[in-house]
């Protein structure tokens, strides 16, 4: 008993002494914990930011082998679909985005030699439908619409460019005229409208179409002044479906605004 006595000073002592190690420890152990909590809130805002982007990723359904690619400048679904590109499932071609060389429209329309002032043409079916019911309304208010320009192949826009760049340069060429693949002839969903006359919306016909095409779901698809955002010049005759919601929000009374800028993308050569 005497001998336990004795023993028990020293455990005492080392106890305490294995407390007052731990007490240190812990304050010296205390900012590290504080990194330790700020990791996890890091941790907390990356798992939040993933969930919003999968929540973002989830308002757009990809289509059977649609594979999303980015996130555009106005945070829409950057997508390539069978040969096209897409932003939130709206077909984008242009000087950023070409088409592959072997796109051709997935539902094609011939129409009638008769509706195009340089002979047979076609383009998409629903695209060459609105067109008609719009030729149709124009027809009652007095004027005449003919497709002067639709679907065209990759093969005539590698002629057609090539033809414009040996004439008058590439650098010339490219603010007028598309390189193969980079034409959203290829695609069958625009069209030009009545030759390609520079100053096409001032004549009745013209301000016709400008004032009514957004009701068929058509989009002036190179406006005066945004060069800078289509990448090419204006052109008053060249019109592209886009469905009516979105071309009645981009006709902004008039004031066109430009796929791109509505979608978040660029339109530059690389
Ligand atoms: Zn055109």
């Amino acid at each position: 008993m005497k001998k336990r006595r004795v023993k028990k000073g020293p455990i005492l002592v080392l106890f305490l002494f294995v407390i007052i190690i731990v007490a240190i420890v812990i304050v010296l152990l205390l900012p590290k914990k504080n990194n330790l909590t700020n990791t996890t809130k890091n941790t907390d805002t990356k798992t939040e930011t993933k969930k919003v982007s999968k929540e973002k990723k989830d308002d757009y359904t990809l289509r059977e082998g649609e594979e999303l690619i980015d996130k555009t400048k106005t945070n829409m679904h950057l997508t390539k679909y069978q040969g096209a590109y897409y932003v939130d499932g709206i077909m984008i071609v242009n000087k950023s985005y070409p088409l592959d060389s072997t796109y051709v429209p997935s539902e094609p329309y011939k129409e009638i030699t008769s509706d195009y002032l340089y002979g047979p043409d076609y383009l998409d079916k629903t695209v060459m439908e609105k067109f008609i019911s719009m030729k149709e309304a124009a027809k009652d208010a007095g004027y005449e619409l003919k497709i002067s320009s639709g679907y065209r192949s990759y093969k005539v826009q590698v002629d057609l460019y090539n033809n414009y760049a040996a004439r008058d340069g590439k650098d010339a060429a490219d603010t007028y005229s598309a390189r193969a693949g980079y034409s959203e002839h290829q695609s069958g969903l625009c069209f030009d409208l009545n030759g390609t006359n520079a100053n096409f919306l001032e004549t009745p016909t013209g301000a016709w179409v400008n004032e009514h095409a957004a009701d068929y779901g058509f989009i002036l698809r190179f406006p005066k002044d945004k060069e800078g955002e289509t990448g090419y010049n204006y052109e008053a005759w060249h019109f592209r479906y886009v469905g009516e919601e979105l071309a009645k929000k981009l006709y902004d009374n008039g004031n066109w605004i430009s796929l791109e800028s509505y979608l978040g993308v660029d339109s530059k050569y690389e």
